[in-house]
């Protein structure tokens, strides 16, 4: 491993210029500072190379958008050939109406579609919709569902209740009789700096029927489980429909663009309210997406990224009991995740994550990772070593 010179030197000069030097959840601090890079110089497959030449197998994949893996030729080649002839036009074009239509045969819920850049346009657009359709004014969420301001704090008409707790959510509803306009959640539990948790047995069907009860309107956020544990998402593993979905990520293998989907009665409320930006009808974006869903559905590649998860999840599991790492593994094998408890043995995470990626595999400390369908099984095999590495010099 080369050391970290251009990381560092273009850290200073960015902290010059941006504040913080680096925005966000992609700051230094989130990571194990000094041994992780600060920026990235580019990606290819399952790999992302540093801006001091360091090559890591890459387990963050962008927070998941890369479903395929960085820099596959069909997906930027449908893009560049869409391009060449303008995509930012007055009007929409008719790859919307593919896209949509597209959707409609892959999302349980989908009866019509919008189109969005950020997971956080989408989910946002799921709540005016969802207030205009009902009427009132209360949200309860739950997990996490982009930085605009409805999400980012709890105020009078936001509420929240825990994953996988059916009894803090009909409190919630019982005591706001006649004024949740939605429930807005993650199907499947992915805070940060948690375990994925998957959903109890029949929770999800038992929030659906809550919904219902209370005349609420039922969405799930599957930006993240969107594509990636299922071409329908995670309501089509669980059987629950909601009534609007939010997707994007693995949807357009980087590319901008996102998606609310939901049954033509709830999603036709977005013409009594207002929703649009100059870039939401970009076509190049649209067609990336139509590209990624091909080779998606061609090459089976999400049963191919379970299969590999698999086996990488059997292996973890082994190590973690062979080394007695105080770690829990993630349920889900697309989505690949130690977590360590840090309040029992403060700076073990750091340690253990900081020596992964100086092996050359990037995960996130705090976040779970994903598996794209170009890692391959030597990708697999330094993932391992890395971490058998790793946990031995704890
Ligand atoms: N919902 C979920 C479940 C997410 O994981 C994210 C992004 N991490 C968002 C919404 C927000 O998406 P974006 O960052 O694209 O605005």
């Amino acid at each position: 491993m080369k050391p970290l010179v251009q990381s560092k030197a273009l850290y200073e000069r960015a902290r010059e210029v941006i504040p913080g030097g680096i925005p966000g959840i992609r700051a230094p601090e989130n990571f194990v500072p000094g041994a992780y890079p600060v920026l990235l110089r580019g990606g290819r497959g399952g790999h992302v190379a540093d801006v001091d030449g360091n090559d890591y197998v890459d387990l963050l994949l962008g927070y998941g958008p890369i479903s395929l893996g960085h820099a596959e030729g069909e997906v930027d080649g449908a893009a560049a050939a869409y391009a060449a002839n303008g995509f930012c036009l007055n009007l929409p074009q008719p790859v919307m109406v593919e896209l949509a239509e597209r959707l409609v045969t892959l999302v349980p819920s989908a009866e019509q579609a919008l189109f969005f850049k950020t997971g956080s346009d989408a989910t946002t657009a799921a709540v005016r919709i969802a207030r205009a359709h009902t009427g009132r004014s209360k949200i309860i969420r739950c997990g996490y569902h982009g930085w605009h301001d409805w999400c980012a704090e709890e105020d009078a008409s936001v509420l929240s209740f825990p994953y996988n707790d059916i009894d803090a959510l009909e409190l919630l509803l019982r005591g706001h009789p006649e004024q949740v306009a939605a429930i807005v959640m993650t199907p499947v539990g992915h805070d940060f700096d948690a375990q994925i948790e998957e959903p109890r047995a029949g929770f999800l069907q038992a929030v659906r029927d809550l919904a219902d009860a209370h005349g609420t309107v039922l969405v799930f956020d599957e930006v993240r489980t969107g594509f990636r544990v299922h071409l329908g998402g995670a309501q089509a593993i669980y059987g629950v429909t909601p009534d609007l979905t939010a997707l994007g990520k693995a949807m357009a293998n980087g590319y901008p663009v996102t998606t609310l989907v939901g049954s033509r009665v709830v999603m036709q409320s977005a013409e009594s309210t207002f929703i649009s930006s100059t870039y939401f009808s970009n076509g190049m974006e649209m067609a990336a997406a139509l590209a990624t869903l091909s080779v998606l559905t061609r090459e089976a590649a999400l049963d191919d990224i379970a299969e590999k998860g698999s086996r990488l999840r059997r292996e973890m599991a082994g190590l973690v009991e062979e080394t007695s790492l105080p770690v829990s593994l993630s349920p889900y094998p697309q989505m690949p995740f130690l977590h360590f408890d840090d309040s029992e043995q403060p700076g073990l995470r750091d340690r253990f994550y900081g020596a992964l990626a100086q092996a050359g595999v990037f995960a996130h400390p705090r976040h779970h990772g994903f598996l794209c369908w170009r890692h391959d099984d030597a990708d697999l095999a330094r993932v391992l070593d890395g971490m058998r590495a790793a946990a031995l010099a704890l």
